[in-house]
């Protein structure tokens, strides 16, 4: 078994920190706001006052931020940066969803003080966090992806190993803006159903039973049907890793579709519902 320590403990790394103690592994907690790792620590977890305090000491250091800004001050902070701490014959896995080239600024700053580092974005939600089901894409050197396949087993059950360092955040983009673009015409194809008098179960029923249909319009469409917007994945993440994949086009009129799905999002977290599920994007065509 390993020592673990797992930096951010929001939605997903809380759940993540827990599939580890799970497992087996010594873990210690670290995060921004340090409540959250009130539940972590009852349950056996070692709390540690600042990113580099957890990775001192650490096998491996996992970090599950919200974006490129968070991991940035995490990885780097001055005195405080989670780099400090590690020693050279551990790894550095950055799960959180970040733009390729953060992740290769940041692999380049881990090569220059010997330390080993993977990107390991994930797909799936908090539910597959929950029960360790996560799909991982895994970016970097294959031989570190080896020596970090039992750690990634704790929390995930499909761990792919994608390529070079970036390959895997645009892996993940990708995955995300296609969900993406998915969720934002279902949304308003339920509101032109609706307005339209039919019955959109059975219009959407008839769908599902074609080709066009997806395990992603599935997925959404039944949580939207229902009205369930409890935060799994919210607007906010989504919006911020459409920006994340637009930043390859060189204007909106080189991806207008998945631009126009950006604004859709946009738009709902202007009319303030940033924190809500994805699915709550519903609410703007209902
Ligand atoms: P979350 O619940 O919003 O948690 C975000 C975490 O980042 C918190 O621990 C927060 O600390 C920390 N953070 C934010 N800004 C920070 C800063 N400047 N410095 C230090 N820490 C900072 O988000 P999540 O759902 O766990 O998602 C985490 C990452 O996984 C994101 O990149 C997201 O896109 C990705 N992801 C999410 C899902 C999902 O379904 N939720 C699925 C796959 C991938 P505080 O508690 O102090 O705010």
């Amino acid at each position: 078994m390993s020592k673990i320590s797992v930096l951010g403990l929001g939605a997903m790394g809380s759940r993540m920190a827990a599939s580890l103690m799970k497992a087996g592994h010594e873990v210690t907690v670290w995060n921004r706001s340090p409540k959250a790792a009130d539940a972590l620590v009852a349950a056996g977890a070692r709390p540690a006052r600042t990113p580099k305090e957890a990775a001192t000491g650490a096998d491996y250091v996992v970090a599950m931020l919200r974006d490129n800004d968070a991991s940035r001050q995490v990885w780097l902070g001055s005195g405080t940066g989670a780099f400090e701490g590690m020693s050279k014959d551990a790894i550095a896995i950055e799960s959180s969803t970040l733009t390729a080239d953060w992740v290769r600024e940041l692999g380049a700053n881990a090569a220059e003080r010997d330390v080993a580092f993977l990107e390991a974005p994930v797909v799936g939600s908090t539910p597959q966090a929950e029960a360790g089901q996560l799909t991982y894409l895994v970016g970097g050197e294959a031989g570190t992806f080896e020596q970090a396949q039992d750690v990634l087993k704790a929390m995930g059950s499909n761990i792919q190993h994608v390529g070079p360092l970036g390959s895997a955040a645009l892996s993940k983009l990708a995955t995300n803006t296609l969900m993406g673009v998915q969720l934002t015409a279902i949304a308003e194809l339920i509101g032109m159903l609706k307005h339209s008098g039919a019955e959109v179960q059975r219009v959407l029923d008839v769908v599902a039973g074609t080709p066009a249909w997806s395990p992603v319009a599935a997925r959404v469409s039944s949580l939207m049907l229902a009205g369930n917007f409890a935060p799994q994945f919210p607007i906010g993440l989504i919006e911020k890793d459409f920006g994340y994949m637009l930043q390859w086009a060189d204007s909106d009129a080189d991806a207008p579709t998945i631009a126009a799905a950006r604004d859709v999002f946009r738009s709902a977290a202007e009319r303030g519902l940033g924190e809500e599920n994805m699915t709550a994007v519903v609410k703007l065509f209902t």
